[in-house]
C-alpha cells in the first residue's frame, strides 16, 4: 500500500502540469482497454476490463469504460477487444548457463554461435511468454550476461548447487578441476579420499548455504541421483539431508532437490524438501510395471500430506524423445527461438552428437526406434505419477528444465511451451495448468507480492493473447504482446529473425 501515494502523486502531475515528471514518465502509463483478464487465482474470465499500468506496476484493473485517455495523450493506449490478458509465466526450473545443443568445450570451439545464443536466450524465453524464470543451478557469470540486454525475463536464482564430493553430477567434471566448476561440493565424511581442494570446514553444509545465500539466491539446489537406478554414484546421508534441511530453513531459502526414482523420492520424503525438482519417472524395482503401483501412490500420498511440491519436468524426458523426431530441428518455432548460423550447426552432423551419445547407453544394435520406444514409457511413468499427484491435491509448481542437458531439443522458452502441451496431455486442466506457471510458482518462491496475478500493486508483467488459454493449451503461442515491467513488446521483435 505505501507506494500508491507516490503513484498518485505522479501521475497528477503527469495529468495537469506536464512538467519534468510527465516528460521522464510519458512512456510508462499504459492503459488496456475492454479486454478479457484472466484471473489465475481462480481461473475466472473476467471480460470488460481496462488495466492500467503506471511506472511499470500494475495500478488498477476496473470495469471497461471504453478507450480511456486523461485527455493529455501521453498515455499508451492498447484496445483489447476480443484479446485475453494472463499474467507473465514464469518457469521455475531453467539452466541459464547451459546451452541446447552444445556443450561447454563445443561452446568454446565455437565462440561466435554460443555468444549469438547466449543474446538469444533471454529473448527466446519472452517470445514464448515467459517473463519470469528460476534458474536452478548456475553461476554469478551466467546471471550476468542473462540479464546483460534490455529485454529479459526477470531472472532468479538458486546460486550454485550443493553437490556431494564424487556424487552427481560432479562425476562428469574431471577430479582436480571441480573445485572450481562446483564450489559448493559438499565434503563427504563417510570417505578417506577427498576430492582436491575441498575441506571438512570450506566443504561444510553450513558454510556452503551461506555461500548459496550471499549469492542472493531465493532457493537451495541439491541432487539425490544414484545413477538412474543403476547405483553409479554415492547420495547423501541422511544426516547430510537433514543438516542441508535445517540450514536453507535457517536461511530462508527453499529447498529444491533433484529426485526421480522411488528412492530418492523416498529418501528426501523422509528426510524433507520443499519441492521435488523433477517428476517420478525411474520406477526402480517397480518398473516392470505399466501402471502406477500402490507402493508409488502410498509414497506420493505422504508427499502431498508433508506439502512437498513437485516439478514435473516432462520435457527432461520429451526432450530425449525428440531426439528420435528427425523433423524437430526443421520445426518454424526454432526459427524465432535460435539463431540460424547456430540452428544449422544443429542441423549439421556436428550437431547430432549428442543423440549419437545417448544411443551408446543402449544395447549395442537396439533400433532408434526401440529407444525411442523406452524413452516414450519412461515419459509415460512420469506423467503417470503427475496425474496422480495433481489429482490427490499436490501442489504442481511449473519448471520446464531447460536445458535439461546440452541436448538440442531443449530450446529456451519453446521448450516451456511444450511444458504446457504435455500437462494438459497428462489432465490438468488448463486453468490449472495457467496457475501451476504463475501464482503458484509465485507463491512457492515468496515472489506473489509482485507476481502470480493481474492485480493492483504487482509487477506489470502480461500477456496479450488472441485465444483463451482456459480454452486451448495452443493458445500460449497465440502471444500478441508481452508486456515486461510495463514496457510493450511486440511477440515479433522477440524473434531470433
Ligand atoms: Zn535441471
Amino acid at each position: 500500500m505505501k507506494r500508491y501515494p507516490c503513484f498518485f502523486v505522479m501521475l497528477l502531475a503527469v495529468f495537469i502540469t506536464g512538467c519534468d515528471v510527465a516528460e521522464k514518465s510519458k512512456n510508462d502509463n499504459l492503459i488496456i482497454t475492454n479486454v478479457s483478464v484472466i484471473d489465475s487465482r481462480s481461473g475466472a474470465v473476467l471480460e470488460n476490463r481496462d488495466v492500467i499500468v503506471f511506472a511499470g506496476k500494475i495500478i488498477e484493473v476496473r470495469d471497461s469504460r471504453g478507450i480511456a485517455t486523461s485527455g493529455n495523450g501521453k498515455e499508451k493506449i492498447i484496445d483489447g477487444t476480443g484479446k485475453f490478458l494472463t499474467p507473465g509465466l514464469i518457469d521455475g526450473h531453467v539452466h541459464t548457463g547451459s546451452m541446447a545443443g552444445m556443450s561447454f568445450a563445443q561452446g568454446e570451439e565455437y565462440g561466435d554461435l554460443s555468444k549469438a545464443y547466449f543474446v538469444q536466450q533471454p529473448k527466446s524465453y519472452l517470445y514464448f511468454g515467459f517473463t519470469t524464470v528460476v534458474d536452478m543451478n548456475g553461476s554469478p557469470d551466467s546471471f550476468e550476461r542473462f540479464a546483460r540486454g534490455t529485454l529479459h525475463p526477470d531472472l532468479f536464482h538458486c546460486g550454485q548447487a550443493l553437490i556431494l564430493e564424487d556424487g552427481y553430477p560432479a562425476v562428469f567434471v574431471p577430479r582436480d578441476v571441480r573445485r572450481y566448476v562446483f564450489p559448493n561440493q559438499l565434503y563427504d565424511n563417510r570417505k578417506k579420499d577427498h576430492t582436491p581442494g575441498i575441506s571438512a570446514d570450506r566443504n561444510s553444509v553450513k558454510k556452503a548455504v551461506a555461500r548459496v545465500k550471499d549469492s542472493g539466491a531465493i532457493c537451495v539446489k541439491t541432487f539425490h541421483e544414484d545413477g538412474f537406478s543403476r547405483s553409479l554414484w554415492p547420495v547423501p546421508s541422511e544426516d547430510m539431508l537433514t543438516e542441508i534441511r535445517a540450514e536453507s530453513r535457517q536461511q530462508n531459502l527453499k529447498l529444491l532437490v533433484h529426485a526421480n526414482s522411488y528412492e530418492s523420492y523416498q529418501a528426501m520424503i523422509k528426510n524433507g524438501t520443499d519441492a521435488m525438482a523433477h517428476g517420478l519417472w525411474n520406477w526402480d524395482r517397480f518398473a516392470a510395471e505399466d501402471i502406477l503401483p500402490p507402493e508409488l501412490k502410498y509414497l506420493l500420498d505422504k508427499m502431498i500430506n508433508q506439502g512437498i511440491a513437485q516439478f514435473s519436468t516432462l520435457q527432461t524426458m520429451a526432450g530425449l524423445t525428440d531426439l528420435f523426431d528427425g523433423n524437430y530441428l526443421d520445426r518454424k518455432a526454432l526459427e524465432m527461438t535460435l539463431p540460424p548460423a547456430y540452428l544449422d550447426w544443429l542441423k549439421s552432423p556436428k550437431g547430432s552428437w549428442y543423440k549419437e551419445s545417448l544411443i551408446q547407453d543402449y544395447p549395442a544394435g537396439m533400433s532408434e526406434n526401440d529407444i525411442r520406444k523406452r524413452l516414450e514409457n519412461v515419459l509415460n511413468r512420469g506423467q503417470q505419477t503427475q496425474k496422480y499427484f495433481y489429482e490427490r491435491g499436490g501442489m504442481v509448481l511449473f519448471g520446464s528444465d531447460t536445458p535439461s542437458a546440452p541436448v538440442a531439443t531443449n530450446i529456451p522458452g519453446y521448450n516451456g511451451y511444450l511444458e504446457l502441451r504435455r500437462m494438459a496431455e497428462t489432465g490438468i486442466s488448463l486453468p490449472d495448468i495457467l496457475k501451476s506457471a504463475t501464482l503458484n510458482n509465485a507463491r512457492f518462491f515468496g515472489l506473489e507480492k509482485n507476481l502470480g496475478t493481474i492485480e493492483a500493486g504487482k509487477t506489470a508483467n502480461m500477456l496479450l493473447l488472441s485465444e483463451n488459454p482456459l480454452q486451448r493449451i495452443e493458445a500460449y503461442n497465440k502471444i500478441d504482446l508481452v508486456i515486461l515491467r510495463g514496457r510493450v513488446i511486440d511477440r515479433e521483435n522477440l524473434a531470433a529473425r
